[in-house]
């Protein structure tokens, strides 16, 4: 049995349970906390116990591995999540390596790699490797799968660079990619056309936030390159109502794609946007972006739209570990 790496060392790919393929646990950029969050709206030890509460609530629901995307750019910090890990016991948390970038490299990319001032080979493919089969700093902590973006602004030099480091650093280890796509500019059709002709296995490519899009045909060319489709923002109603999303992914699942398909929210204990008004924000903009959404309202209202429990399970349990595997 393959197994995978999660917050709490390896795990059997057939022991990952009902797993949410895009969650965040914290998104907290850690300068803008050193800076202004300290002493102000940041306490650390109330995050961490909410963080407890909030995945052990889901938990007990059946949840047995959460899959969080959190890299450089979204405050990816490994000593808060080991914390949360080890008072979630029965839920793994399985963490990523890559670049959170809508446009630009970060200026510490910016001046080594092939042909510029410090002319080396790319440093972020050896980073992100480093991160998946040594451990991401000293925590001990291996990342499992890598990320990156391709926003409304497509493929900027900056965007580019960071995919073909995501996707060498695939080709290196195997380890699966995600990628943040804009569906409303169908940007996931870039990011796949690129991995394509990196060599990617695009079997092991999740297209996340492509449940924002109701347009099948747009969805089934992703799903048929054998890239899985992300339905990952459950609760985030502005982007695409839950009633829309059930429709979309029962439309789906009536054509065969439920082989094709993960389930998330995309939803974080705690996220900075809005200073230290998550909770308040969160509950006024998008009361049902939280962890337990999807098992609350979301498999009732696929069941009775024609998804059956075999296609649930097969979204829920069996391709997050094909994913991994
Ligand atoms: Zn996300």
């Amino acid at each position: 049995m393959p197994t995978v790496n999660t917050v709490r060392g390896p795990v059997d790919v057939g022991e990952l349970g009902q797993t949410l393929m895009h969650e965040h646990v914290f998104v907290v950029a850690t300068e803008h906390l050193d800076n202004y969050g300290k002493g102000a709206w940041w306490d650390e030890e109330f995050r961490v116990a909410d963080a407890i509460a909030k995945l052990g609530a889901v938990a007990a629901k059946g949840v047995r591995t959460i899959v969080d995307p959190t890299v450089w750019g979204l405050g990816r910090y490994i000593p808060r999540v080991q914390r949360v890990a080890a008072g979630v016991p029965d839920l793994n948390i399985i963490v990523a390596t890559g670049i959170y970038a809508f446009e630009e490299l970060p200026h510490q990319y910016e001046h080594r790699g092939p042909g510029l001032f410090i002319d080396v080979p790319d440093p972020m493919i050896d980073d992100f490797v480093r991160d998946l089969t040594e451990g991401i700093a000293d925590t001990g902590v291996k990342a499992a799968f890598l990320k990156c973006v391709v926003e409304h602004k497509g493929l900027t030099p900056g965007v580019e660079r960071i995919c073909r480091a995501v996707a060498r650093a695939h080709v290196r280890t195997g380890a699966p990619i995600t990628v943040h796509t804009n569906s409303f500019t169908q940007s996931g059709l870039l990011a796949l056309d690129l991995f394509a002709k990196e060599g990617v296995n695009l079997e092991k490519v999740v297209i996340g936030h492509a449940g924002d899009s109701n347009d099948l045909d747009y969805l089934m060319r992703l799903a048929d390159t054998g890239a899985t489709l992300g339905m990952d923002r459950f609760g985030l109603d502005v982007y695409n109502p839950t009633e829309q999303r059930v429709a979309t992914i029962a439309a789906l699942c009536g054509r065969g794609y439920a082989d094709r398909m993960v389930l998330s929210h995309d939803a974080a204990c705690f996220m900075d946007y809005f200073g230290g008004a998550w909770d308040e924000a969160r509950g006024t903009l998008a009361p049902n972006w939280r962890y337990d959404h999807i098992h609350d309202d979301v498999l009732a209202a696929l069941l009775a739209s024609g998804v059956t429990d075999d296609q649930i399970e097969q979204m829920l349990v069996f391709n997050p570990s094909r994913y991994f595997s």
